[in-house]
């Protein structure tokens, strides 16, 4: 593993994710929003996080910040980073398969949205976040540099602090009980744990 490698993956990473999740959103987009908390906040919110899983580690890459911010790059590490982002990939497209046209971008409520409490939403409520984590991670781990590798964990961080009470509250408004004897049995995004 050399740098150049590493770098290649976390593209070649963005592109398939990409991939994966366009027919999703597309999917989605067909099923009517009938409560929208899309506001002010997500946007900055979603901005920032595109900025640190995106914007950022892209520029990097292709300019490498003049030296900037460079750390040693350790292979071992990267390989754990390639495992990671694969993981991630996995829990991504799962996650997607089962939320199906209930999937938003946003804090939205599609129309008829069925509460979804299996398969990978069995222990976590959000393993969607969970994937994020990871691949923020496996960022930080594949790019030599400290600002590009750990842009996602504070990027995607921010929006899932700020995010995540909101959105549990929305599906409590949605599902009342339903939704709170979920959130009494699982986890918010590591098993058991969080
Ligand atoms: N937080 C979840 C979903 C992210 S997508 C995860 O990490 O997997 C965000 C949208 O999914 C929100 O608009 C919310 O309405 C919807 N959502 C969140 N949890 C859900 C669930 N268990 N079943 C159905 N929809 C859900």
């Amino acid at each position: 593993m050399t740098p150049t490698i590493a770098k290649a993956i976390w593209c070649c990473f963005v592109i398939a994710w990409w991939a994966m999740r366009y027919p999703h959103e597309r999917k989605a987009k067909k099923a009517g929003v009938v409560a929208s908390r899309r506001d002010t906040q997500e946007m900055l919110l979603l901005g920032i996080s595109l900025s640190g899983l995106g914007i950022v580690p892209m520029i990097y890459v292709f300019t490498k910040f003049g030296g900037i911010g460079e750390r040693t790059f350790i292979p071992s590490l990267a390989w754990l980073g390639l495992l990671l982002a694969l993981g991630a990939l996995l829990f991504f497209y799962r996650t997607h398969q089962q939320l199906g046209r209930n999937w938003s971008v946003s804090l939205e409520l599609r129309d008829k949205h069925q509460l979804v409490v299996s398969g990978v939403y069995r222990y976590v409520r959000h393993p969607m976040y969970s994937a994020f984590f990871l691949w923020a991670v496996a960022q930080a781990l594949l790019l030599p540099n400290w600002i590009a590798g750990f842009s996602g964990l504070a990027g995607f961080g921010t929006l899932f602090f700020f995010r995540v009470g909101r959105e549990e509250e929305l599906m409590i408004e949605a599902f009342g009980d339903q939704y709170r004897h979920y959130m009494a049995r699982t986890a918010r995004v590591i098993p058991f744990i969080y």
